[in-house]
């Protein structure tokens, strides 16, 4: 069986930051072996708190790549021995039992209990609607002290892909982009930011080159947890922003891995680290309109997945103005988005949304509610939806019919073929 070998790491000074280096090497059937660098990079007053003497967040990270892939892990650092347990004797069986096919990893470490004693409470800051939503919720009053949040993060694990079709230059910039962005707001609600940025969704060749790429929708929560286990000495509970309710529960490893997070988080928590999924009770247009209270946000939010500002025309932007515009608080929002070009083109968006509608369960939430206020929405956005779906249909069927006369015509050419031989 195919090893995936994790050596012990460097941690060295690069231009004010602290590189954590790790040698990964990957070993299979016939012996031949490939390596490649993974790197974490942080702001250098974290060096007390990166848990370089432990393998955690490397593993958590790579695990669901070795289970596709068919690969034990062996690792010169120990692991925790929670963690440990828990994989191996929580996840594994698990989770291959859910996936035919996966292959139940053998992880050859040792283990070790060290005496870490974390104090932040943190959760990831993007500026998001969710995230706004965890953040706001769990700095309220409502919520006892231990558990309120000390530090946001920003990382680099694959988020910043544009819907994919990018080069890893372009994402960089859009990183850097987004977290100026998310920096200034910190410093506005003076709350710390940590960022840590990395190779591990395959810049520098570390992916291609080793492993195989990873769709960021089915590993953003194994990615985004292993960060946070680099810094166990420092954080002692994190939430993560749920997507999906516990009705909508699935284990598929080729799914969004939203979908089994409730299952995932508590086995990925250490003694030291421990995950929340947070604010899935709530709906987007209520998260919204729970955030339209609070003013700190009105010029700091940023949805968009293309650029380091507001777009304006991508789904995520556009879906979020009409969000706010039935909700009645997007003229609130003027210093995040364009509201005159959007309003301008209301029509327009009205028209996608209904076109969306039946596949996207966010587009059908803002229909419903529109429905339910007796929100108008004009005759002839029907209209316009109702012939592009008709337009879309004959085209589904034209392209049916020419594969079928190709079929035929290639099953007609076969015959005397197969007769002759
Ligand atoms: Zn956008």
């Amino acid at each position: 069986m195919s090893r995936l070998i994790i050596h012990k790491p460097q941690l060295s000074d690069k231009n004010d930051r602290l590189i954590l280096k790790y040698v990964i090497t990957v070993k299979d059937d016939s012996g031949i072996e490939k390596s490649g660098d993974l790197w974490f990079s942080f702001a250098s007053k974290y060096r007390p708190f990166i848990c370089d003497e432990v393998c955690d967040g490397v593993v958590v990270m790579l695990l669901r790549c070795c289970i596709i892939g068919g690969h034990d892990i062996e690792s010169e650092l120990p692991m925790t021995d929670r963690l440990y347990y828990e994989i191996v004797h929580q996840f594994l069986p698990q989770i291959v039992l859910q996936n035919p096919g996966a292959h139940q990893v053998k992880l050859m470490v040792n283990t070790v209990c060290p005496d870490w004693r974390p104090t932040a409470v943190a959760t990831a800051m993007s500026c998001g609607i969710d995230s706004l939503t965890t953040y706001y919720e769990h700095t309220s009053d409502q919520i006892p002290e231990n558990y309120r949040i000390t530090h946001l993060t920003f990382f680099e694990q694959g988020a910043h892909h544009s819907g994919g079709g990018t080069t890893w230059a372009e994402q960089d910039k859009l990183f850097h982009a987004q977290l100026a962005k998310v920096k200034t707001f910190c410093e506005t609600i003076q709350c710390e930011l940590i960022d840590i940025q990395s190779n591990i969704a395959g810049k520098d060749g570390f992916v291609s080159n080793l492993l195989f790429y990873e769709y960021y929708e089915t590993v953003h929560t194994y990615r985004n947890m292993g960060f946070v286990l680099l810094l166990q000495k420092l954080i002692k509970t994190y939430y993560y922003s749920a997507t999906y309710y516990l009705d909508q529960l699935s284990y598929s490893l080729h799914a969004d891995s939203s979908f089994y997070e409730k299952f995932l988080l508590p086995i990925l928590s250490t003694q030291y680290t421990t995950f929340f999924s947070t604010n899935s009770f709530l709906t987007r247009l209520e998260k919204i309109k729970q955030l339209s209270s609070i003013p700190q946000t009105y010029d700091n939010v940023l949805v968009c997945y293309k650029e380091g500002y507001n777009c304006g025309t991508c789904k995520k932007c556009w879906r979020t103005m009409l969000e706010m515009e039935v909700l009645g608080v997007l003229d609130l929002y003027k210093g995040s988005f364009d509201v005159a070009t959007f309003r301008d083109n209301y029509e327009y968006y009205l028209t996608k949304m209904l076109l969306m509608r039946r596949d996207e369960p966010l587009m059908e939430e803002i229909y419903k509610y529109m429905m339910t206020h007796e929100i108008k929405i004009p005759e002839k956005c029907f209209r316009e939806a109702h012939r592009i779906e008709r337009q879309r249909k004959w085209k589904k069927s034209r392209f049916r019919r020419l594969l079928s006369k190709l079929k035929r015509k290639i099953f007609t050419n076969q015959g005397p073929l197969r007769s002759q031989s």
